[in-house]
């Protein structure tokens, strides 16, 4: 993708390098300190001396109170050893947020089309963990993802790599592809279709619910293909880009990825869509490049 005449998103929080949500700085809230206190407790366990100072330390640098501290819940054990040193270039987030401020500028114009006003998402880059509004402590190793709570996007650059060494889906494409399908749950989240989904999945089956989610998701690579086609009509688009895209799709499909890490399919797990749903939702938006077509809740998908 052709990006030197494309100017960067000014929302991107950029939080790389800080070391967690307690000390990262004033808006990660007090849930944070505790989360610090596992991780030290169990990378360290230097005794209960180590382990008050620690707790005073942190009511003095947090500002929290003991029942914050102590307050720990399961989500916080995300503080395990997951992190893996960073090799990304500067380079990855100057695209990513270029691709960032695009998508806004497409949706932004799609809306006015439908009589709507966009309220553009943020862009969160970190590494390791961040704490997120309403989605928990967001952890590198699930890969970039949405949070509804407070409208933003979070991902962890080394996500790029994994797309090349992992998923096999390499190219600057397939990273737009990944950004675009996010930002598309943040569509979602716009035009009240995450609220609808949010309020059925609470009264279905389990199997149900997984196949509304499917249904979520293919609707969200309609939307990343939607912004495709924008910057198509743009002169953005380099041979091979689509096909990026479309490898990338198919490589994050459940069945692909079901099929190698068990040696099957399970479908009824499926949450995202198969391989082929995914590559054929992203190129029907990518034909039709906008709100409409993009109906997967009653369409046969
Ligand atoms: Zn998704």
């Amino acid at each position: 993708m052709k990006i030197d005449d494309l100017k960067q998103s000014n929302r991107v929080e950029d939080r790389r390098g800080q070391s967690g949500p307690s000390f990262g700085g004033s808006s990660y809230g007090d849930s944070g300190m505790g989360g610090l206190l596992l991780q030290l407790l169990f990378s360290r366990g230097k005794g209960k001396w180590f382990i008050i100072a620690i707790i005073l330390f942190g009511l003095f640098a947090g500002g929290g109170n003991i029942g914050d501290l102590i307050g720990l819940n399961s989500s916080q054990t995300a503080y395990e050893n997951t992190y893996t040193p960073s090799e990304v270039s500067d380079e990855d987030a100057i695209f990513i947020s270029k691709v960032f401020a695009s998508t806004e500028e497409f949706w932004t114009q799609e809306f006015k089309k439908e009589g709507l006003v966009y309220n553009p998402p943020k862009l969160v880059i970190y590494d390791r963990q961040t704490q997120t509004g309403g989605c928990g402590v967001g952890s590198a190793s699930a890969g970039p993802f949405y949070c509804p709570g407070d409208s933003k996007v979070y991902i962890d650059l080394t996500f790029y790599q994994e797309l090349t060494n992992k998923y096999k889906a390499a190219g600057d494409f397939a990273m737009a592809y990944v950004i675009a399908h996010e930002v598309g749950h943040h569509v979602q989240n716009e035009l009240g279709t995450m609220k609808s989904f949010n309020q059925k999945r609470q009264s279905i089956s389990e199997k149900a619910a997984n196949a509304l989610t499917v249904r979520l998701e293919l609707q969200a690579d309609y939307y990343a293909g939607a912004w495709a086609k924008h910057v198509e009509g743009q002169n953005l688009l380099e041979a091979g880009d689509i096909e990026e895209a479309m490898n990338a799709a198919h490589a994050v499909g459940d069945d692909t990825l079901q099929e190698a890490a068990y040696g099957q399919v399970m479908p009824d797990s499926f949450t995202h869509g198969t391989s082929e749903q995914r590559q054929s939702w992203f190129m029907r938006g990518f034909q039709y490049g906008d709100i409409r077509h993009g109906d997967t809740f009653s369409a046969n998908i």
